[in-house]
């Protein structure tokens, strides 16, 4: 099963191949990356450089000549993890560089273990890059360090993340992200979009826009020109949607807030130029919480605006996260957020129960909720989130989908819709019992299927006659 609730950040251990052995012994880097898809980002950044200089990437701790931890620092059980993985790596190999958000306060990570080599904030690839020379020199050869053109990625082949921004403007009172990421600086559209031309030349078939603020995309430019393909293009959200949209691959946008301005994407959406999906962390439903949690958009009629969304793009896949629990959260504010959610209707949710982050303002507000009322208040939650997202994909059933299939074992594959993204959703199970069928199943392709059934979460289908080779319509 896909994450249904994101209790804790997920750990990804990398995944990139150890590359091919040279006559003699190039360096080799051990890397282990926490945290969100942002901080993956990052790390495939540090790695590809690396891999251009030659260094190869180990798959243990025991065959790396130094190791990299990229940290998270989020939450209290992702900073635990980050000081986990580090003694880990300490007590394995020995000559640790520490970077990501966690490395924002050295301090933590030094008083627990000072024997680390370097550390380093996040989206610091040049200092950590510098870290890695200072520790392990590269041994160049330009017949061996070869790099293939969309970089060394750490997620499978035909998917990748697109980071368009770094840094936050916002100040929302449990978050401390804009403090050790600093304010939003976005990457000018004519860099970003090359970046995605490059990947999907390279078989990337699915782009997966990240950052902070998606909406905000542009804002610190003042929504600078530049050109790409011939045509002036603005550094803002909605001429980046535009822009990917003409690459034909899935677009898929996340962490986008509900201001009016976003209302623009959706035609495209509904016209199949960007995937009808809205990854929109909308975190509560009641007014007086969402003000405490200094949230962006918090004045914004959400419900009405989902509504005017589902009227131009009734395909539209609606993600959330929520935070029950927060400080001074009353039953009543708590009953908003369940009347709230079943207006909504949003068919992928995960929720975290409210938990304090050294450093975050809300960790001053009065109430605290206890833990066990927290805890009911999450059961009571995801039953109701549960409950929907049955409905919404029995709803499915008997309808032919554009697939995307993610893996291919001996009965089958496993897919993924317009509606489900990577690591945080469902998914749609192909069962393939004939030869015939099993030989059209190949990783990283497009199929159509049929959806035969539904459970609360995931789907499954069957092949149909077409093999969803042609434009990746959904
Ligand atoms: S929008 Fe809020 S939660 Fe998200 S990074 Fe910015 S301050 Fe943090």
């Amino acid at each position: 099963m896909a994450g249904r609730s994101s209790a804790s950040p997920r750990k990804r251990a990398t995944r990139a191949a150890s590359g091919e052995r040279s006559a003699a012994r190039a360096p080799r880097v051990g890397f282990v990356s926490l945290g969100c898809p942002k901080a993956l980002v990052d790390s495939e950044r540090i790695l590809t450089q690396l891999r251009s200089e030659g260094y190869e990437v180990a798959p243990t701790y025991e065959a790396a000549d130094v190791v990299v931890v990229n940290t998270c620092g989020f939450i209290d059980a992702a900073v635990d993890e980050s000081l986990e993985t580090i003694g880990e790596a300490l007590e394995h190999n020995g000559r640790v560089i520490v970077t990501g958000c966690l490395g924002a306060r050295p301090a933590r990570i030094l008083e627990r273990h000072p024997r680390v080599l370097k550390v380093t904030g996040p989206h610091a690839y040049e200092e950590v890059v510098g870290a890695v020379h200072e520790h392990l020199p590269p041994r160049h050869d330009p017949f061996l360090d070869l790099v293939p053109p969309q970089g060394v990625r750490l997620t499978p082949r035909h998917y990748a993340y697109l980071k368009i921004a770094e840094g936050c403007n916002n100040r929302c009172s449990f978050c401390i992200i804009p403090s050790m990421r600093g304010r939003l600086v976005s990457r000018p559209i004519d860099e970003v979009l090359r970046e995605a031309e490059r990947l999907t030349a390279a078989g990337v078939k699915e782009l997966l826009v990240i950052s902070q603020d998606t909406s905000a995309y542009g804002a610190d430019l003042r929504y600078a020109r530049r050109r790409w393909r011939d045509t002036e293009r603005e550094t803002r959200f909605i001429d980046l949607a535009r822009g990917l949209g003409e690459l034909g691959v899935w677009v898929r946008l996340h962490y986008v807030y509900p201001y009016p301005h976003v209302d623009a994407v959706i035609p495209l959406m509904a016209e199949g130029r960007v995937l009808p999906y809205l990854d929109v962390p909308f975190q509560h439903g009641s007014p007086t919480v969402l003000k405490r949690m200094r949230r962006p958009a918090h004045a914004e009629d959400t419900l009405a605006r989902i509504c005017a969304w589902r009227r131009t793009c009734p395909e539209l896949t609606l993600r959330s996260t929520f935070i029950v629990g927060f400080p001074g959260e009353t039953e009543a504010e708590f009953a908003e957020l369940l009347a709230w959610l079943d207006e909504a209707q949003l068919e992928r949710v995960g929720c975290f129960k409210y938990s304090a982050v050294e450093g975050a303002a809300a960790n001053a507000l009065p109430g605290h909720v206890p833990p066990p009322v927290q805890e009911e208040r999450y059961a009571r939650f995801m039953e109701r989130a549960a409950l929907i997202s049955a409905r919404r994909l029995a709803a499915r059933v008997g309808r032919v989908t554009r697939v995307l299939i993610d893996e291919v074992s001996g009965d089958g594959a496993i897919a993924r819709s317009a509606g489900d993204a990577p690591q945080i959703d469902g998914v749609v199970r192909i069962a393939a019992t004939g030869a015939a069928a099993r030989a059209r199943l190949r990783a990283g392709e497009w199929a159509d299927v049929e959806i035969v059934s539904a459970d609360a979460y995931d789907l499954t289908g069957r092949l149909t006659a077409s093999r969803g080779e042609a434009a990746p319509r959904h």
